[in-house]
């Protein structure tokens, strides 16, 4: 059965010189690709993040690849594997290693203004536009 993970980035983060065991680095490492990828889509829209799923039933890998949605009022990022269904939900992801969005971006977020929102769903569109034209 396919799991739902509930994460919280900052629980993952860690610093350059920090000891961190590889099992834990790696698991850390996708959930944050799956960040990274999805801060660069358009709120509340469900995107490919181009990343692979993680998971092999019966050892087999999974051909998956997940798709996510990112919720910039509430601040959350959901995500699926369309094909064996493994899912979850992340937050808590600012500030973080896996928090590559522009200072723009960062400001404009950091106003709980609705305008600031607005300029925000805005500028993600076109980045958007730019990036699926390349
Ligand atoms: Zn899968």
């Amino acid at each position: 059965m396919p799991d739902t993970w509930i994460t919280k980035m900052i629980h993952f983060d860690y610093k350059d010189d920090e000891d961190i065991p590889a099992r834990v680095k790696k698991i850390a490492g996708y959930f944050g690709s799956i960040v990274t990828q999805s801060l660069k889509n358009p709120s509340g829209i469900e995107s490919n993040t181009g990343i692979q799923c993680r998971r092999r039933p019966g050892r087999i890998p999974c051909t998956g690849v997940i798709r996510s949605t990112l919720f910039e009022d509430v601040l959350e990022i959901k995500w699926y594997c369309l094909v064996c269904g493994d899912e979850g939900r992340i937050t808590e992801w600012e500030g973080t290693r896996w928090d590559k969005s522009l200072i723009f971006i960062k400001i404009i977020r950091m106003w709980s203004m609705p305008s600031g929102f607005l300029i925000l769903k805005v500028l993600n569109l076109l980045m958007w536009i730019k990036k699926s034209r390349n």
